[in-house]
This record gives structure tokens, sequence and C-alpha cells, in this order.
């Protein structure tokens, strides 16, 4: 290959190249804010070609909740030509939104001119998913760019050596170009010393050598203009390269990600950039030095085997979320990257140097971490609170078993005393006996709550379905529970005659419990109205109250075990957060459903429903 027939790769495909290397997300825009260039390790995340993914195209990735604030920070960064770093979800080639991190920052030519962005992202889930994983090698797809990178940059050698070898010959033509000239000139001082000799000769002799004079004239004018020709060549060539190389060194210069070269296998270093530089430390004073001299903290890790092997091997190495300790103000500390060694080939494909591409990070694995612990400690607390919970409610258990036998008794005692008593003229008496039998209902009704939480939980609850008339049903707890209040009037506004096959008592009991709450959570509202519907073959029952009413985030806790609203007004109302969650297995048991719908201060309707057959 010669520098005749294969142009000079431009400039930016030479940084193209290192930046395909690197183990990070690349994109570059320009001055107009679109991108047109985006890394192998972009559309290899992206699943899609430069061409899907340049000008605008990239936003197609950005997760829709993310891309307004995405544009937004990167628009006004590029007016304000500011450095900026933004989180958000990028859409992966199997269709899954990973998180990354974008760092851009703006690009200036040679001549300070504002030229774009150039940004690198890395992969957050990639980082958290590997974590456990300390080093990972890159699947073969990636080594396969890398040999196929490899080839590219061995070419470019080739190119630039062609190129140095015109440089060569052009020089060659340049110095016999010199000898010529002074050549010609001795041959004139020699020829005018004769002419002036044989000045008394013929005027044909005369004639003759002004001819021989206008000739040499003619070739002297001739050989300067080549020479004036190749020093143009030369400058030219000289100027373009300097610009080039001035111009692949500011973009490698001003790249959000660490980049290094060394050469040689004692890897003395011959370009790192600020972000290489910022990551070791050690200040700016480090070309020309050797990487072990540099970084001497490294030698018992693992890097200069790793570094070694690459330069002997040529087979490139990649670290991801590889812990690396490295001294930085004056201390031992560790950090995290993802890290690449790639083979430099000169010419003669022999490897000269290793480049070296990274990305930091380290607060991303720190965070991970801190995650991590604390996902354990939630776990420990979780583990110590269920444990409480289980303690909990095997004492509620047992603690509302023994008190149900002298409750038991005691209620058979007042049932025999009122019957005794019945024709007693003593208005405490009959009073009393009344008041003790409603508190002992409510008592015992309590420790059935809890009696039946215990059974639920360990299964026993059992449901005995039977055929019977729900408006009937609704009657008999109406009453019932309308004798308990004097405040409230509960009205039952469906009439038409309802079968449904259930468990009566079960269902009885769900009734009681929001009848009682609609009583209970409403100390100034006066009116409860109980009405069901029948549709799709599914009877629906509403209580509706003008009580206190329930806060929006509250409504979908409202049926959790022992779940109670804290608030001023529920303060001073009894009760222990059962009912709810009590009616709801039951509703459930028997595949319906319950919820509620409420505003606060307004008042609350409680729905259940029940499948008819
Ligand atoms: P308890 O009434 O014993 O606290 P429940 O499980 O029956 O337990 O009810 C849970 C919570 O739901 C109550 O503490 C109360 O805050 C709220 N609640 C239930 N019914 C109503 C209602 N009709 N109006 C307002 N809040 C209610």
């Amino acid at each position: 290959m010669s520098s005749q027939n294969q142009p000079l790769i431009p400039v930016e495909e030479q940084f193209k190249i290192i930046a395909d290397t690197a183990p990070v997300l690349i994109w570059i825009s320009g001055v107009d804010k679109l991108c047109y260039f985006f890394n192998t390790g972009w559309l290899n995340f992206t699943g899609r070609s430069m061409q899907q993914e340049v000008g605008t195209g990239w936003t197609e990735g950005v997760h829709p909740d993310d891309l307004q604030r995405c544009l937004k920070t990167y628009f006004h960064a590029f007016d304000a030509r500011e450095e900026f770093r933004i989180e958000y979800r990028l859409k992966r080639h199997d269709g899954r939104f990973c998180w990354v991190i974008d760092h851009g920052v703006p690009r200036y030519t040679q001549d300070g001119e504002f030229a774009g962005y150039i940004g690198s992202c890395i992969n957050i889930d990639s980082v958290l998913e590997s974590e456990r994983v300390k080093t990972d090698f890159i699947s073969s797809e990636s080594v396969k760019n890398e040999q196929a990178l490899n080839e590219e940059l061995a070419s470019t050698n080739e190119e630039l050596t062609a190129a140095n070898e015109e440089l060569a010959s052009i020089n060659m033509q340049l110095v016999s170009a010199q000898g010529k000239l002074a050549a010609l000139n001795s041959q004139l001082e020699e020829k005018v010393l004769l002419r002036t000799a044989e000045l008394e000769q013929s005027e044909q002799e005369q004639q003759a050598l002004n001819e021989e004079l206008a000739a040499t004239n003619e070739e002297l004018t001739a050989a300067n203009d080549g020479l004036v020709i190749s020093q143009e060549q030369l400058q030219n060539t000289i100027r373009e390269l300097a610009e080039s190389e001035h111009q692949i060194r500011s973009l490698v210069e001003s790249a959000p990600f660490p980049i290094g070269v060394y050469k040689g296998r004692e890897m003395r270093i011959i370009l790192a950039n600020q972000s290489i530089m910022d990551v070791w430390g050690k200040g700016n004073d480090v070309v020309g030095k050797l990487y072990s001299e540099i970084l001497p903290e490294l030698s018992n890790q693992q890097i200069y085997s790793q570094l070694d092997d690459v330069y002997t091997t040529g087979v490139p190495f990649h670290a991801r979320n590889q812990r690396v300790d490295i001294v930085v103000d004056g201390k031992l500390q560790p950090y995290y990257f993802n890290y690449s060694f790639t083979p430099l080939y000169d010419t003669a494909g022999n490897i000269y140097g290793v480049m070296n591409t990274a990305a930091e990070v380290t607060d991303l694995v720190l965070a991970k971490q801190r995650v991590e612990q604390s996902e354990r400690q939630l776990e420990q607390s979780l583990e110590d609170v269920h444990k409480l919970q289980r303690q909990k409610d095997g004492f509620i258990g047992i603690a509302s078993h023994e008190l149900k036998t002298p409750l038991t008794s005691l209620s058979a005692i007042i049932q025999v005393l009122t019957a005794k008593l019945k024709d007693s003229t003593d208005p405490f008496i009959s009073g009393g006996l009344s008041k003790a039998t409603a508190q002992v209902k409510k008592m015992s009704n309590l420790i059935n709550g809890f009696l039946n939480i215990s059974r639920l939980e360990s299964g026993k609850i059992l449901i005995e379905k039977q055929q019977f008339r729900l408006d009937q049903l609704l009657d008999d707890v109406i009453d019932e529970v309308q004798l308990t209040t004097q405040n409230h009037q509960i009205s039952h506004l469906s009439r038409q005659p309802i079968n449904v096959f259930a468990d009566k008592e079960k269902i009885g009991s769900v009734l009681a419990n929001l009848l009682s709450n609609a009583i209970k959570y409403s100390p100034k509202g006066r009116q409860i109205d109980v009405s069901y519907e029948v549709q799709n073959n599914i009877v629906k029952v509403a209580i509706r109250d003008e009580g206190m009413g329930i806060k929006q985030q509250d409504l979908d806790k409202l049926f959790d075990r022992y779940y109670r609203v804290e608030s001023n007004h529920t303060r001073h109302i009894s009760g222990f957060g059962i009912g709810l969650y009590l009616s709801a297995e039951i509703i459930k048991q028997h595949d319906g459903e319950i919820w509620a719908e409420s505003e606060s201060g307004v008042g609350s309707t409680f729905y259940f429903t029940l499948p008819l057959n």
C-alpha cells in the first residue's frame, strides 16, 4: 500500500479508531448540534447503524420519559459551551432500557474555534450487573472488532510510513537538484573562464558559445524551478502533517475519557491526555517518562503483566469494573475502571507499543456497593420484623383463645341473670344488664376477630356456602347494628329479592363490620345508606356514609392487616385495624372484590362484589 493509490485517512478517522477501542459509548457532534459520529461501542450497544443514529436519529433510543430533560441539558450546555453530565435510559439492542451516564465536553479547532461536542457514556447497568464478576473478558465479538481495528491501525501506520517515504524521496530529489545546480554552476564558471581566454576566436565560435550559454541558462532556470516546486511540495506536506497531527492531538486531548500510548516493552509514555493524567493524579509532566516511574504502586497489581502480555503476544486485554489502587494525594486509594490495552503495530508488522483507553466507574461501583449493603440491612430488618410479627400473631392467638373461655361463662351468667331478673322493677338492674350484654358482645366480637386472624394465618378459615337471600341478611344485620346507635340512621335502599350462594355467617360479619365502621368513622354524619345492584351476574353491595372520609394515599392500604389511618380525627377512635383485613380475606375467598371510594371530609362508600353462580 502506498500514499499514491490510497489517500491519507482524514484526521478524525484516526481519532475514531481510538474511540472504537475505548470501553465507553462515544458520540461527536458538530456546531449545528447534530451528531455525526458514534463509535463501535455505541452502535453495538444500540444495535443500530451509523446511518440510523446520526443527526437526531439517536433520540429514538432515549426513553420517552428522559428525552426532554436530556435535550434540554444538551442544548443548554451547548449554548453556554459548558461541560455537562446527564443520566438517561438508552434502549439496548435487545429492547431493554439501560441507564447511562453521558459526559459531554465542548471541543475546539487548533485556532480555538468551537467545533461541537464530544461525549462519552458509561452503561451503568452493565457496571452494576457485572460487579460481582470482578474482571470480565469481553465477548469474542468485541475481540473480533479489536482485530479489525488493529488492522486498521496497522494500515494507518503503513500510510504514515508511505508518506514518510515520499517525504524522503522528495528530500532526495531536492538534494540531487541542489547537486546538479552546483555542478552546473562550476561548469558555467569553467566555461566562462575558457571563453574569456579564447575571446579572440571567430565570430562563428562566438555565436556557438552564446547559444551554448543560453542553453545552459535555460537548464539552470529549469533546475531552479524544479527546486522551487520540490520545496513547495515539501512544505505543503509538512504543513498538512503538522496540522493533522495537531488536530488528532487536540481531539485526543479533549476526549472525556482516559487515553494513553506507551512505547516499547519498557512502556515509555508518548501520549497521555488530560483525562488519564487526572486519573493518575501525578501531575501533567508524564510524557517521556516510564509507566513504572509514574505508577510504581501498580507493580503488584497485575497491570504490568497485562501490559507486557499485550506487548509480547499482541492479544488485546480488556478489564471490567477492575479495582486499581492508585496513590492520590499521598494515599493509596481504590478506584474502579473498565479499561483496554491494545497493541500498536509498525509497518513491518511488529508491535511497537500499547494503547490504553479506559472509563472510570468508581462512583458507580461504590454506589452499587452501598446499595447492596443497605439491601442486606433492609433484608435483615424485614426478617426481624417478620419474626416479631410471627411472635405477635402466635401470642394473639393464644391470648384470644384463653380470653374466650371466661368471656363465654360471663356471657352465660348475664343471660341467666337477665332471665331471672326480667320482672325486676329496679331500673338500674335492667339498664345495667342490657349494657353488660352489649359490652360482652363487643368484646366477644373483638376476640373472634383476633381468633379469625390466627385461623386465617394457619389456613383454618373454612368457607361453608349455602343458598340464602342477601336482601334478608342485609335487613337482619342492619337491624342488629341499628340497635347500637341512636345518632345514625341506616337505610336499606334496594328492595328486590336476591339469592346468593355463599357463607352466610361470614358475609354477615363483613356487612356488620362495614356498617359499624360507617358509624364509628361518622361522628357527625347521620345518614348511612345500604344498596346493591346486579350486573353481569355479579352483585355489587355499597355501604355509603357521610363521615370523615379517607385520603387517597390511605385508600389502598385500608385492607392491610393492622392498618389504621393516623390522624387527629381517628386517634381517639379505638380499633385494631383487622376488620377490613378479615373482610377482604372473606370476600377474596368468595372470588369477589372489595374496595373503597372516598372524599376526605365528605364521606366514604365501601363496595364488595359476589359472583352469583
Ligand atoms: P379499625 O376500625 O379497627 O381500625 P378496620 O380494619 O375496620 O380497623 O379499618 C381500618 C381503618 O380504615 C380504620 O382505622 C379507619 O382509619 C379506616 N376506615 C374504615 N372504615 C372507614 C369509614 N367508613 N370512614 C373512614 N375511615 C374508615
